[in-house]
């Protein structure tokens, strides 16, 4: 039996996010009212509630805020994948966003270690990920 991912739920506000991503681009919300940049999608910034975001590409640098390790897949869609991180990275730009960091030594990350963004397809989905530096 092929496992799947479970799919992202894609919706009117995060679709830009998503079609992004499948260009290998990371996109964050911008508020033209105060300047916030903020993920995921909404439709109003969480600072101060204005409704003119737009959508901006990230340069794709960021740190690593914190992150847990799995030795065991929850989701038997991962069980290949094991061991792996679901890992916070907070953009330079701002917004965090959950995602993944690749490494093949978990024991050497460290909080703030500066990573990169690297679009990732995993069984046809583009997600994001990021690279430790
Ligand atoms: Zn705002």
């Amino acid at each position: 039996m092929t496992q799947v991912l479970p799919k992202p739920d894609i919706t009117e506000t995060s679709a830009p996010y998503w079609s992004a991503l499948e260009r290998g681009a990371l996109m964050f919300q911008h508020c033209a009212n105060c300047g916030q940049n903020q993920l995921p999608a909404r439709h109003e910034c969480t600072n101060c509630l204005g409704t003119d975001l737009g959508w901006v590409e990230s340069e794709g640098r960021g740190t690593l805020v914190t992150w847990v390790d799995y030795h065991r897949a929850y989701d038997p869609a991962f069980k290949d994948q094991i061991p792996y991180n679901v890992a916070i990275v907070e953009l330079e730009e701002g917004p965090r966003l959950v995602t993944n960091v690749m490494t093949t030594e978990p024991e050497a990350l460290r909080i703030d270690q500066p990573v990169m963004f690297r679009p990732t397809k995993r069984f046809g989905q583009s997600i994001t990920s990021f690279d430790p530096l």
